[in-house]
């Protein structure tokens, strides 16, 4: 079986781990730029998600890269995550995924954390009973 060279690199990887990890620690402590390059790649990445979801929250209109988040419309973002040979999909690895076309951004929307938590209470993930105000000065106590 011939390997690629990506695929030699990686199984290099997995059978020389400590090896590895010590020359990724040494480059990262020698090359701060190379650091604070891969951090503005990955902001990037978020933002072009962010701006292909629209770009603000679509209650309040928040456009703050910080807070805004991916909002699952009617759930299913952990089952989402699972997809494809068992690997994890979250943060960058979804990014690419959704600006690579490989999820259906019709099923997403983008949200304040503050709204994306509302949603998930609307939707019952979080427990508060229905029958009670939320105001913390009209909670009957
Ligand atoms: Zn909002």
């Amino acid at each position: 079986m011939v390997l690629t060279p990506a695929e030699r690199n990686r199984r290099w990887r997995q059978t020389h781990r400590e090896e590895w990890n010590t020359y990724v620690r040494n480059h990262r402590a020698t090359h701060p730029n190379v650091i604070l390059a891969e951090r503005m790649n990955k902001l990037k990445r978020k933002v072009n998600a962010l701006r292909l979801l629209g770009g603000k929250c679509v209650v309040c209109g928040e456009t703050d890269i910080r807070i805004l988040t991916i909002n699952h419309i009617n759930g299913g973002g952990n089952k989402e995550r699972a997809v494809g040979n068992g690997n994890q999909r979250g943060g960058q690895s979804y990014y690419r995924a959704l600006l690579n076309g490989k999820v259906d951004k019709t099923k997403l929307d983008l949200r304040c954390y503050n709204h994306n938590l509302l949603y998930e209470y609307e939707r019952g993930e979080w427990w508060f009973p229905k029958e009670l105000p939320t105001n913390v000065a009209e909670f009957p106590l």
